[in-house]
This record gives structure tokens, sequence and C-alpha cells, in this order.
């Protein structure tokens, strides 16, 4: 997959050369490119926002430097095959989740746009449509100072279910959410710790019963916790 990534902060992502996204660079498995949207500016200041039409507080981000920024990430229709999928990340966007994620790990292409300041001038959301599949996406109902932190989450939670990023598949299948649910509690060495000791059960070498005390586990903290993923069932 490749993975292009426009910020006016481009060191922010300095953290993705580590673990096992950073394995996955080297392999060759994930070919992520970081480029500072200022690349695309043509003053001496590398202006990247003005003032709001209409007034208001803050500044918004022009439209001059990521239009050229997606002509170079997301040439017109017909010359990219295919056409890559366009991600800015908003607080007014569709809530990313586990689904989101498994769906955007199927892509060849994915390109951030990393919004700052009041945000950026709506018509390049427009424009963006012309080069490949936009999406507005939210990490969740608060506000971030900029689409960076958010992007981070993005590439971390998409990377990891591109085959070969994690190195035993199985343990992608039983974590929270990839069944709509919690994941069930988690022990090691040693048995007991300062007094506490680990569900018995777990101790047993009975499978079956292992297996259905994780269950119940599972659905107890879901209910517990997050009883609005429960709600659809
Ligand atoms: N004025 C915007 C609004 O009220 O919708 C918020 C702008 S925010 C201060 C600046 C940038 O941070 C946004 O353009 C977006 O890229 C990013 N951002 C903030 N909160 C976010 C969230 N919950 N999810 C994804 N991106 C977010």
């Amino acid at each position: 997959m490749r993975i292009d990534v426009v910020s006016i902060f481009p060191s922010y992502f300095d953290g993705l050369t580590l673990s096992l996204l950073g394995k996955a660079r080297d392999a060759g498995i994930l070919d992520l490119h970081v480029h500072d949207l200022r690349e695309w500016t043509h003053d001496r200041h590398r202006t990247v926002d003005d003032t709001p039409y209409g007034g208001g507080a803050g500044m918004v981000m022009k439209p001059e430097p990521w239009g050229e920024a997606l002509d170079a990430l997301a040439p017109a229709e017909g010359m990219a095959d295919p056409r890559p999928t366009i991600i800015f990340p908003s607080p007014a966007g569709e809530l990313f989740t586990q689904r989101t994620a498994r769906e955007l790990a199927t892509r060849e292409h994915l390109v951030f746009g990393c919004g700052r300041y009041e945000g950026i001038d709506e018509r390049v959301f427009d424009y963006a449509a012309t080069r490949g599949e936009v999406r507005l996406i939210s990490l969740g109902d608060y506000v971030l100072n900029g689409g960076e932190v958010a992007v981070m989450a993005m590439i971390e939670a998409i990377g990891r279910l591109i085959p070969g990023v994690v190195g035993n598949p199985e343990s992608l299948v039983e974590e929270s959410h990839e069944d709509g649910l919690l994941e069930y509690p988690s022990y090691t060495k040693p048995s007991v710790w300062r007094d506490r000791p680990v569900p018995e059960v777990l101790l047993s070498g009975n499978h079956g019963a292992i297996a259905a005390w994780r269950r119940e586990q599972q659905l107890e903290r879901t209910r517990a916790r997050r009883p609005d993923l429960l709600a659809g069932e």
C-alpha cells in the first residue's frame, strides 16, 4: 500500500519509523511518504492560511497549496489507476471505527490531508473529489488542534491490518471490536502477583472452559463499558 501524508508539521510522523509500521516500511509492505504542505507555496513566507470570508475567529487554510499538493499526489482522473482514496481528518466527518480501518486497509493508495487552524477552504474537498474518492473522517467527538494525531492513529489502525505487518495474524482476530465486542482480560506470569491470582480457569488447560470464560468476560465488559456496542444485538 502507498500512503501520502500532507501536513505543515511533517516531523509529527517521525514516530512511524518505529515498531511494526517501521518494520513494514523497511520490508516494503508500506510505502509511506510525508510531505510538507509549504512545498507547494510560492511566497517568501510560505503562507498556508488566510482570514475567513464572512469574518469570525481564526484562520483558514488557503486552497492554492492544497490544489497543487493534490495535483502532485493524486493526478487527474485516468492517470492514476486505481484512483486514490483522499482522507481529510475532521471533527465534522464520519466516525473512524475498526470497520473503517478494515475497509481502508484494502486500498492501494491513501492520501491524507492534515488540517490546521479553523480547517481547510471547503472548495478543496470538492476539487479533491475530481482526483479520487474523498472521505472526511473524525477520530471522535472532540476537537484536536490539527489532523496529525488523527492521521497517525488512522495509519496505525489501518497499517496493522495490511497482511504481513503483524507477525501472527491470529492476534488480529481476537482483538476488541473485531467481533463487535471488547476483548477479554489478559494475564501473564507470575500466577500470583501482589496477592492477586490469575483466574483459575486460565491455569486449567481446559480449552473449552477457557473459551467459554473469555466469551463471558467479553460480554460482561462490553455490557459494563460500552453498552452501545450491544445495542444492535
Ligand atoms: N473549526 C473546525 C470545526 O469546528 O470543525 C475544527 C478545526 S481543528 C482546530 C483543526 C484541524 O484538526 C481540522 O481541520 C482537522 O484536520 C483536525 N481535527 C480536529 N479534531 C479532529 C477530530 N476529532 N478528528 C479528526 N481530525 C480532527
